[in-house]
C-alpha cells in the first residue's frame, strides 16, 4: 500500500472528506465511517506507517501525541468519566483493514474484550 493509494493518507491530505474532530501538524482525528460505538473516532499520524511494526519510524513526540490526542478527543466527546477504549487492530487475526496506523477511540457504551 503506497501513500498515494492509502485512504487515510488521502484524508490527511484533504483529498477525501472525513468528519475531522481534531487537526494538528502531525496528528489528525476523525469519525469512523462505520461506527461500532456511540463514540468511535480514529486518531492517525499524518506520516504514513502501516502498523505497529513500523511505529519506530515515527518521531517519539508523534507517538506521544497520538495518545494525548486520543485523550483530548475522548474528553471532547464527553466520555472521559464513563471511560473508553483505545485500540489498534494489527494484522490479519485482528482484522486490520486499513494499513495506515490508527487508534480507535471508542466509548459511550460498555465495551468488552476483544
Ligand atoms: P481496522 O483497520 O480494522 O482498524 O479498521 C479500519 C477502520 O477504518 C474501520 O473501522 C472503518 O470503518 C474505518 N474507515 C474506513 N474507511 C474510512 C473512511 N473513509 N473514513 C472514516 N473511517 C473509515
Ligand atoms: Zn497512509
Amino acid at each position: 500500500m503506497s501513500e498515494a493509494d492509502c485512504i487515510f493518507c488521502k484524508i490527511a491530505r484533504g483529498e477525501i472528506d472525513a468528519e475531522v474532530v481534531h487537526d494538528e501538524d502531525d496528528v489528525l482525528a476523525f469519525r469512523d465511517i462505520n461506527s461500532k460505538a456511540p463514540v468511535h473516532l480514529l486518531v492517525i499520524p499524518r506520516q504514513h506507517v502501516a502498523n505497529l511494526e513500523e511505529v519506530g519510524e515515527l518521531p517519539d513526540g508523534v507517538v506521544k501525541r497520538l495518545f494525548e490526542v486520543s485523550s483530548a478527543v475522548a474528553e471532547e466527546a464527553g466520555v472521559t468519566e464513563s471511560g473508553y477504549a483505545v485500540r489498534v487492530n494489527n494484522g490479519p487475526d485482528a482484522q486490520q483493514e486499513v494499513f495506515h496506523l490508527h487508534l480507535h477511540v471508542m466509548g459511550g457504551r460498555k465495551l468488552g474484550m476483544p
